[in-house]
């Protein structure tokens, strides 16, 4: 299939073609990106924007149940639903935690879900772009929710975020009163909070954890993209399929308010603006990596070493000769 073909079945919502697009994007053969790289700039703009939602969750909470229940609710309400993951942990561990097959057995039956594994990429910047790219082959195959999942372990939790409209935060009821550890930064990334498993003896754990999050949220700096009484806290039952519709309710009124007030489209842009500098900036690493630039700076190195030349000198003759063209 050539890339024109590629482009024109994707853009007629062809499953497979949507597949193998993404396996392009996820090779890391010199030929597969230049192909990637000209089909996605052919599909640049086309479709409809999808609403790119990140979920994060430490790995227990329930984000499988989640999606597959929020993603059964929103294909019964005739909506298609992308799922994708971002799974730094996969390569070490040599098999993806996201990538089970047996997770999510109903909506991967669904006709109306496309479910895509994490690959197995050894850094988080490698995954990070083949998600990001994957997100724009699956908006123009005209789905209308993609949700983007992460473990959250490391900083998978900001690259996922750096690529979604929305970003929610799935926690489990806590035992005691402390705020389960959740990192102050990645709290600040959320847009809404929901704490699983507000059902049978777990429910007023859920309630009283929700009830404390909804309190540290009151107390983070106000941000310009949020309406009044965002972000928020929410219980849901993912296995009982409780919540999940008012979830979704809070999501599209948060959307459409964003939508109204331009914040959509400035999150966007500076999204891409973020990307274009993080790809510049991991160009310059990998050309670092390469020769001759390796062997100038292992020789440079050596220098600064024995004291024949200051770091800072070494450094500007580094970037003057080898990054300069
Ligand atoms: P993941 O690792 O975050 O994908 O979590 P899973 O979806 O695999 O769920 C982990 C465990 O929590 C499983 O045993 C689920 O059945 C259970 N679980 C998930 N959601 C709920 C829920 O809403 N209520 C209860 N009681 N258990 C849940």
């Amino acid at each position: 299939m050539d890339i024109t073909q590629m482009r024109d079945k994707i853009l007629k919502q062809d499953r497979r073609a949507l597949a193998r697009a993404i396996t392009l994007v996820e090779s890391g053969r010199e030929d597969h990106r230049a192909q990637a790289s000209a089909l996605l700039e052919s599909l640049r703009g086309a479709g409809k924007q999808a609403l790119r939602v990140g979920l994060s969750g430490t790995p227990g909470v329930g984000k499988s149940t989640f999606i597959e229940s929020f993603g059964m609710m929103l294909t019964a309400k005739g909506l298609r639903v992308a799922v994708l993951a971002v799974d730094p942990s996969s390569a070490r561990s040599g098999g993806s935690i996201l990538g089970d097959k047996t997770r999510m057995e109903q909506l991967s039956r669904d006709p109306n879900a496309f479910i895509r594994p994490s690959p197995s990429q050894s850094h988080l910047g490698g995954v990070a772009r083949r998600t990001r790219e994957a997100v724009a082959l699956c908006e123009a195959a005209g789905f209308d929710v993609i949700l983007i999942e992460t473990v959250g372990v490391g900083q998978s939790e900001t690259v996922v975020a750096e690529m979604s409209d929305l970003f929610m935060l799935l926690l489990a009821p806590a035992g005691g009163d402390e705020l389960q550890g959740v990192k102050r930064g990645i709290m600040e990334m959320a847009d809404i909070i929901l704490v699983n498993k507000a059902d049978g003896d777990l429910k007023a754990a859920a309630m009283r954890t929700c009830a404390d999050y909804s309190g540290a949220l009151r107390l983070l700096r106000k941000r310009p993209q949020d309406p009044e009484g965002f972000p928020k806290a929410m219980t849901v039952s993912a296995l009982e399929e409780n919540g999940l519709a008012t979830a979704w309710n809070e999501m599209t009124a948060l959307v459409e308010w964003r939508r109204e007030t331009g914040h959509w489209d400035a999150r966007r842009a500076a999204q891409a603006r973020f990307w274009f500098e993080e790809e510049v900036r991991q160009g310059l690493l990998a050309k670092l990596r390469q020769s001759p630039a390796r062997e100038a700076m292992a020789a440079l190195a050596i220098e600064v070493e024995n004291g024949e030349t200051t770091p800072s000198r070494a450094a500007q003759r580094m970037l003057d000769e080898h990054l300069s063209s």
